[in-house]
């Protein structure tokens, strides 16, 4: 561990204290009077998810140090608690380590478009609770749009043998309003690519997606029907209604060059549903500004301390689901991912490669004139998102490099993780900083409002 004594310039890394928060303060003061409340109700990940985050950016809770060789300026970084639902900074830190791992390593070079499916009320529950059940639906989803692309490419190429999709899609379990509603994000690559990896694009028309909505719908049915979550008559009703409940969009599409466009679009598939930003002291509760009006025309959600501690306790998905899936050529086991991903900008090296192409680099050309610099990387693994630091990452975020001394300009590092808790207090007595984590306020009886969060 770190010797409080070599902190020669102690300097508290301040981007973040989320104890000052009022998002932070509602939980402390809320939590343990909600979960008296309701402790029958609460899965154990939930209350799990709501503790850890209370230790989350608190340097009390242990931190990493970075230290400067050049001028010997330091200073601490608290550790994160990784929450999948209502943590801020570790939803946003998800969102831009996604969306890069997928712009950097997994998309190739070529367009992108947007499906977005949503489906009637009346079945969105069943697709909340039941995974197996929502998996088969995204099958539906997925085959549909293969079949209507590869009707959608040029006929010559039509009889291409084993033509296949390359996509991710998000699944996303709420709301702007943090109401259920379960629906999907398809990231799906413009064209199709045969066996060989080569790209294929196609082109269609809006009526050609309305198509693909009806055939989704009949499909999605029949399986409900089939799993006897919908009777017979309800099912024909239901593909007798002029607005049937689903909707399928798919008008957003990013040029293949258009990285950061595609990153942005990756980045709003991956977003979390709940933005701390939005949250306003109103006496004893809350108010939460929606993102857009509700169908309702609602703007504005008034919560009472408990009722935000409800809704935040749903937006927390079950331990170990997925919250995106890979399909076709883009599927961890395509016999041809390697080929895909390695038109992904991953290295300058690669971009130089392809920008010196004259041609689309996907576009027809055989693998005996692939520039050399890329065919050599075709065997290689490409990096896992987990490698990425979350310094590159606040730099994404924040257009900043926080490991850049700010003293002197030269690189920091980690030189030590400080975790046990005699260890922590010396240090944090050293730099006059709090070593005791804020209280958590003790349950409380009737009347439950106690606190007025007006700022
Ligand atoms: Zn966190
Ligand atoms: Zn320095």
């Amino acid at each position: 561990m770190a010797c409080p004594e070599t902190l020669s310039r102690p300097f508290v890394y301040k981007s973040r204290q989320p104890q000052k928060t009022l998002f932070y303060q509602a939980i402390q003061k809320e939590l343990e009077t909600w979960i008296v409340s309701c402790r029958e109700d609460i899965p154990h990940y939930v209350e799990e998810e709501f503790r850890t985050f209370l230790k989350c950016g608190i340097l009390s809770y242990g931190f990493a140090r970075a230290y400067c060789k050049e001028c010997g300026h330091d200073f601490l970084i608290a550790f994160s608690c990784k929450g999948r639902g209502i943590c801020p900074s570790c939803t946003t830190c998800h969102m831009a380590r996604i969306a890069a791992h997928l712009v950097d390593h997994v998309f190739p070079k070529a367009p992108v478009r947007q499906w977005v499916l949503s489906f009637p009320k009346r079945i969105r529950y069943f697709l909340h609770h039941d995974s197996s059940l929502h998996s088969c639906v995204l099958n539906i989803l997925i085959s549909s749009v293969e079949d209507f692309l590869i009707q959608s490419v040029l006929e010559d190429f039509r009889k291409r043998s084993n033509l296949r999709i390359g996509a991710v899609t998000f699944l996303q379990r709420f709301g702007k309003a943090l109401n259920p509603h379960f629906h999907f994000h398809s990231c799906i690559i413009d064209g199709l690519f045969d066996e060989d990896g080569l790209f294929y694009p196609v082109s269609f028309s809006k009526e050609g997606i309305q198509c693909v909505q009806e055939k989704i719908r009949t499909r999605v049915l029949g399986l409900f029907q089939r799993r006897g979550l919908l009777e017979g008559d309800s099912a024909s009703d239901m593909l007798e209604w002029e607005h049937s409940g689903f909707s399928l969009h798919a008008d957003v599409r990013i040029e293949a060059k258009d990285r950061k466009g595609l990153e942005r679009l990756l980045r709003y598939c991956a977003r979390p549903v709940f933005s701390s930003e939005r949250l306003q002291g109103l006496g004893e509760g809350f108010r939460y500004i929606l993102p857009k009006p509700a169908p309702d025309g609602q703007m504005v959600l008034h919560l009472k301390p408990q009722e935000l501690l409800n809704k935040l306790a749903q937006l927390i998905p079950p331990p170990r689901k997925h919250r995106h899936r890979y399909h076709g050529v883009l599927a961890p086991n395509s016999p041809i991912r390697h080929k895909i991903i390695a038109f992904a900008n991953q290295e300058p090296a690669s971009l130089t490669a392809i920008k010196e192409e004259n041609s689309h680099p996907l576009l027809n050309i055989p693998p005996s004139s692939i520039p050399d610099g890329l065919k050599s990387r075709e065997s290689k693994k490409p990096s896992r998102a987990s490698l990425y630091r979350w310094a590159l990452l606040l730099a994404r975020i924040f257009e900043i490099f926080p490991l850049i001394c700010p003293k002197c300009s030269h690189p920091m590092r980690i030189i030590s993780f400080i975790q046990d808790r005699h260890s922590i207090r010396k240090v944090l007595a050293h730099i006059n900083e709090p070593f005791e984590p804020p209280v958590i306020s003790p349950a409380r009886g009737p009347p439950e409002m106690e606190f007025d969060y007006s700022q």
